[in-house]
């Protein structure tokens, strides 16, 4: 299996080195050059299997020779074997036809886990067998951060920085990468907002000379193995209600468009997908460029969903190329135009892309509402992002096919908002309840490209 650049320039690479690069040297994004199939046979096969059967058989294909089978089930195994429960991402009902898809249960109660444990395994297998160090630079508004940090800490071969916006993200989310004491681990609290974090870390992979001196690597849902670990999900909770023998719909929570990105592959792979949801808060860039009003970032408010405050959604690139029919050049002109401000879709590109997802939007008083309302019907509590997805789901589906809302992150992420929202404070689970007592370690770091470049260099001995 080889792997293409959204922007056609850059060469095609295996999957191993695609997911050791991250972003590809032309600024564009890894994608296979084709996509596997599943039969109806093979995806009817995986109901009843565990969590890391179905991750085996999903992602196999797309691995290629990196791994024997049996190195690849191992690194699956330990990816996920810290998660508190047992079925990894289990399925719970709502409301007759309506199914929240609880995403939460893995080391730093987000989703970001599912895809972070492994790559943090994927990493260590690879880098032990080439006796490579890397240099994990990575931006988050949170969630990514954090479990990066928990997925890296303490491996050999790998520092890992974590540009994230002081001041912007939850308490909790800031403690889970500000306490690990292990000296591979920094978190740097940038003056600015999260699309300042993102847009300093695409330009650290854009400066080569920076980039080879440190062995940069990059762990955002620009990297094609976190958008792969994505997939499995979709396979488990599809199939659980009746798939392939019958569709199901789901609503995404999204801001960087990787996890609803993950939710098209699957149904590029076969499954039948009726239709794939994008909720986006009140940050709604993407619900607005798909109902044709043109891609144009406003400026980001900060939400009582911080994870989905994005303006410049990094994997909506992927989407584009799709849409695009895979023309690297149409990409590379688009993205070229939202650095000067913004860009339209064309008609037929529009086209493709609302054949393959709707959208709806959710502002901070309608989040609130519908943890109080899901918390009154249903005793789920909700954090607000999975919210969104209730209230947006709520809005879209229909009688005939299950909808399949995705419950990104723990309620006890967001204590404060959900308290608010619902009058209950979500407790932590026991395995990380002493999180506020642990001692904290940040470097605050200006928005200036040089200065992040040099505390790294130093502190790589560089
Ligand atoms: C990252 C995140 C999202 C958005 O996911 P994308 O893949 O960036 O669209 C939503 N909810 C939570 C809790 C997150 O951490």
């Amino acid at each position: 299996m080889k792997y293409i650049s959204t922007r056609g320039q850059a060469p095609e690479l295996s999957f191993e080195e695609a997911m050791l690069s991250g972003l590809a040297r032309d600024g564009g994004l890894y994608l296979p050059q084709s996509i596997p199939q599943l039969s109806h046979d093979e995806i009817a096969a995986l109901a009843g299997q565990s969590y890391e059967v179905v991750a085996f058989r999903i992602m196999r294909p797309y691995v290629g020779e990196a791994f024997t089978d049996d190195e690849f089930r191992g690194i699956i195994a330990r990816a996920y074997e810290g998660f508190g429960h047992a079925a990894r991402a289990p399925l719970k009902q709502l409301d007759s036809g309506h199914f929240l898809l609880e995403l939460f249960h893995g080391p730093t109660l987000a989703f970001k886990d599912f895809a972070m444990q492994l790559i943090g395994q994927l990493f260590e297998f690879s880098l032990k067998r080439s006796g490579n160090r890397v240099c994990i630079v990575g931006a988050t508004s949170g969630d990514t951060g954090s479990a990066a940090i928990e997925a890296f800490r303490g491996l050999d071969a790998v520092d890992v920085f974590i540009l994230y916006p002081h001041g912007r993200v939850s308490e909790v989310q800031r403690r889970q990468m500000s306490t690990p004491s292990e000296d591979n681990v920094h978190a740097l609290a940038l003056t600015g907002h999260f699309d300042d974090c993102q847009a300093r870390v695409k330009d650290m992979f854009n400066d080569f000379a920076f980039r080879d001196t440190v062995g940069l690597a990059g762990v955002n849902s620009i990297n094609w193995a976190r958008v792969l670990a994505q997939v499995v999900y979709y396979f488990t909770s599809a199939v659980s209600l009746g798939a392939p023998h019958r569709k199901v719909s789901f609503t995404v929570p999204t801001g960087n468009f990787g996890d609803i990105f993950a939710g098209y592959i699957a149904k590029r792979m076969g499954l039948p997908i009726d239709r794939l949801v994008v909720a986006t808060n009140q940050n709604d860039i993407l619900h607005r460029c798909l109902s044709g009003e043109g891609y144009m970032p406003d400026g980001v408010i900060p939400s009582i969903s911080p994870s989905m405050d994005i303006q410049v959604s990094s994997n909506f690139e992927r989407a584009l190329f799709e849409a695009y029919d895979r023309d690297g050049a149409a990409v590379a002109q688009l993205m070229d135009e939202l650095k000067a401000g913004g860009f339209n879709v064309s008609q037929g590109a529009l086209q493709a892309l609302r054949e393959n997802y709707d959208s709806g939007n959710c502002s901070e008083d309608e989040t609130r509402a519908t943890i109080g309302r899901v918390t009154q019907q249903s005793a789920e509590l909700l954090c607000p992002h999975g919210a969104i997805g209730v209230k947006v789901a709520d809005e879209q589906r229909n009688a005939d096919v299950p909808m399949i809302t995705l419950a990104t992150a723990h309620p006890a992420k967001f204590p404060a908002a959900v308290e608010e929202a619902s009058g209950i404070h979500p407790p932590l689970p026991d395995r990380m309840s002493d999180l506020y007592e642990r001692s904290e370690r940040i470097t605050r770091v200006d928005n200036d490209l040089g200065e992040i470049e040099t505390l790294i260099k130093e502190r790589t001995g560089n």
